[in-house]
């Protein structure tokens, strides 16, 4: 069988746009080294929203902004076509100090967001200190595990081949093209190729990488099991957060951490999240502790992906660098990357998410 596209890793970003190309008809090939979505897009929190907005770029704004009009349908058609819910929900997002009011309150002025500036207890009756907040009542959420699953499901049933279990390890070139991809089962080809290896995409492009900024970027996080209703709304203080999820779920995360591509968790930041986690809602000391994990994001300068084609070689493409937030980008980045292949119009300014090439 031939291919239109090849994509490689099955992570949000390569399920997602695996999913869009072939729906606008794409015969399209999805290869992964391990197993679908079971890298930093199974670890995440699954927030759909960057932390606090104001802290970015309108390149990180536009892109988010796209996908949360694009989300609701996407989670529903999901839905329908998997059978599996990913509980993608409204749930708002309370912000506790630090922060700047008056900040926030220009950023959603000037972004039509709804956010006021209350006390926290009015929101969360159960946090350990009734200070001002800021509340964000629009935040949504969504369980990354189960949108994985519901990708790859959906993929199934569109007739996308997945190979899993099989690690892409180098690239066949021809002039200006690549002509086939080396796996450890033999060589793969298609017309077109798009590198969505998350933390692993600089490294597996090795030289054709030319100037691309993306290095592992560790996170560590908790997972408690409460009464489901113990906490309804996500909460963020100082860079922490807790996000509970439908049955009683409850994580904490995450650390930054720059350790390479090692992903072992480590006590000092299990204790550093349990400590932070009970300070701010102290009755968590009654739910059990479940799960440490950590997971390798795809960090980029400035949270900036590149979704881009490269420079030098023509059916060579890039979808990877959405550092904190890919699972919140993932339908927008998957538009961009479908319109490109398929010369399509783009809705957006998409220059800042040039391949970056620096001048000699
Ligand atoms: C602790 C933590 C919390 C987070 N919280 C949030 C959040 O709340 N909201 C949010 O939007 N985002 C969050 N993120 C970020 C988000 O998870 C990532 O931005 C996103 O998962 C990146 O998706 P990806 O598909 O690019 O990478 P990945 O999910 O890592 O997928 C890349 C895939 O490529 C495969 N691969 C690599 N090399 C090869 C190769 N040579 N051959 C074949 N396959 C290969 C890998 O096995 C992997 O499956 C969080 C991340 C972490 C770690």
């Amino acid at each position: 069988m031939s291919f239109d596209v090849g994509i490689i890793g099955g992570g949000v970003i390569g399920c997602a746009t695996a999913l869009s190309l072939a729906q606008s008809g794409a015969r399209v090939l999805l290869v992964e080294k391990h197993r679908i979505g079971r890298e930093s897009s199974w670890a995440g929190g699954g927030i759909l929203y960057p932390l606090l907005p104001w802290d970015y770029s309108e390149a990180v704004t536009r892109l988010t902004e796209r996908s949360l009009e694009l989300f609701p349908a996407w989670a529903s058609q999901l839905t329908h076509s998997s059978g599996i819910d990913p509980e993608f929900q409204q749930c708002g997002m309370l912000v506790l100090a630090p922060f700047s009011a008056d900040t926030a309150q220009a950023w959603c002025d000037a972004h039509a967001t709804q956010m006021s500036v209350t006390s926290g207890n009015s929101v969360i009756s159960a946090l350990e200190q009734d200070n001002e907040a800021l509340w964000l009542p629009g935040v949504n959420q969504v369980r990354n595990p189960r949108l994985l699953k519901a990708l790859h499901r959906s993929l199934n049933a569109l007739g996308v081949k997945i190979v899993q279990e099989n690690e892409i390890t180098a690239w066949e070139t021809h002039e200006n093209v690549v002509s086939g991809i080396k796996t450890s089962h033999g060589v793969l080809r298609a017309e077109n190729y798009i590198v969505t290896a998350g933390a692993w995409s600089k490294s597996l492009l090795s030289k054709h990488a030319l100037d691309l900024d993306i290095r592992p970027v560790r996170g560590q996080m908790l997972l408690f099991k409460a009464e489901p209703g113990l906490l309804q709304n996500i909460i963020l203080k100082n860079g922490i957060y807790l996000i509970p999820r439908l049955d009683g779920h409850i994580l904490v995360g995450s650390t930054l951490e720059d350790a390479g591509f090692n992903k072992a968790t480590t006590e000092e930041a299990r204790s550093m999240l349990y400590d932070q986690a009970i300070g701010i809602l102290p009755l968590l000391k009654n739910a059990s502790l479940v799960l440490h994990w950590s997971g390798l994001r795809p960090g980029s300068p400035d949270n900036i992906p590149t979704i881009d084609r490269h420079p030098v070689l023509k059916n060579l493409y890039i979808n990877s660098g959405h550092f904190r937030y890919g699972v919140t980008m993932s339908p927008a980045s998957a538009e961009i990357m479908t319109n490109m292949i398929l010369g399509r119009h783009q809705s957006m300014d998409i220059t800042p998410y040039r391949w970056p090439v620096s001048a000699k």
